[in-house]
């Protein structure tokens, strides 16, 4: 259990027994209040580690080969997937695919042309659900688990990442990530391409700061549209990926990049 939800655990029982002592209870109730607060900013900040184990970056061993991770999200697209594919295979570049199951249950001949192209599969739950940071356990399982089953149904290949919807989340999603063996994938540069429409100003977000070990965010699903009026990371791919070549830099899948997570050892 992360230290953080081990302290607010910690803070409510030392609130229960304050509430207890004669004008006690106020303060045991803001000490309570204030730490769900803190605990509900934490599920809404996408890159926080606070809330469990959270990947923004490739391990170092890929960062010093010069690594980086493409990650697509909301897809499988019927429209705009195989395009994306096109210009991977054209302009070289492995990418990974954070798929909604209910659309790879949809184009199950499309997901795995993803697969059968060198490309990864992973989890990005099974209906992108609105309200999912304020599941609980059984939710979870529901939306994430039943994801797993789907995806490996139609691939043939168990996802061993999960990237939350929006990036929310909340206390009870670690252990269930734990269980079912997946790590929380988040990034390390988001282009905002479900909301900007200039592939330019995406472009310039993916690039800052980009390195070694840098997880990208970019949507074949839920994408805005040029003034082309073409889906946002159409635009972006073939410029990043000389941008990438040009800096020496190679993009590879998680699948590669990443090795399982374990299991099997008891939680600390
Ligand atoms: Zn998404």
């Amino acid at each position: 259990m992360p230290a953080f939800v081990r302290a607010s655990l910690g803070l409510h029982v030392a609130a229960g027994a304050a509430a207890l002592l004669p004008g006690g209870w106020p303060w045991a109730l803001g000490a309570v209040v204030a730490n769900h607060a803190a605990l509900s900013a934490a599920g809404l900040w996408p890159r926080s580690a606070l809330l469990g184990p959270n990947i923004r970056q490739l391990p170092a061993a890929a960062a010093a080969l010069g690594e980086v991770a493409i990650t697509i999200d909301d897809g499988p697209d019927p429209e705009v997937t195989p395009i994306v594919l096109d210009l991977l295979a054209e302009h070289g570049g492995q990418a990974t695919f954070f798929c909604i199951a209910d659309k790879a249950r949809q184009h199950p001949a499309l997901t795995r042309r993803i697969v059968a192209a060198g490309h990864s599969v992973q989890n990005h739950s099974l209906r992108h659900r609105h309200n999912f940071s304020l599941l609980g356990p059984r939710g979870f399982e529901r939306e994430i688990g039943t994801a797993q089953d789907v995806l490996a149904d139609v691939t043939g290949i168990r996802p061993h990442c999960f990237r939350a919807p929006a990036g929310l989340r909340n206390p009870l999603l670690d252990p269930v990530l734990h269980r079912l063996g997946l790590h929380l994938v988040s990034w390390s540069r988001r282009g905002y391409d479900t909301r900007q429409a200039d592939p330019a100003a995406v472009q310039a977000r993916l690039q800052q700061g980009l390195a070694g070990g840098s997880i990208l965010l970019l949507h074949d699903g839920h994408a805005q549209r040029s003034a082309a009026g073409r889906a946002v990371l159409l635009e972006v791919l073939p410029p990043l990926l000389h941008h990438l070549r040009q800096q020496g830099l190679q993009p590879v899948t998680l699948a590669d990049a990443l090795p399982p997570r374990r299991t099997s050892t008891p939680s600390s």
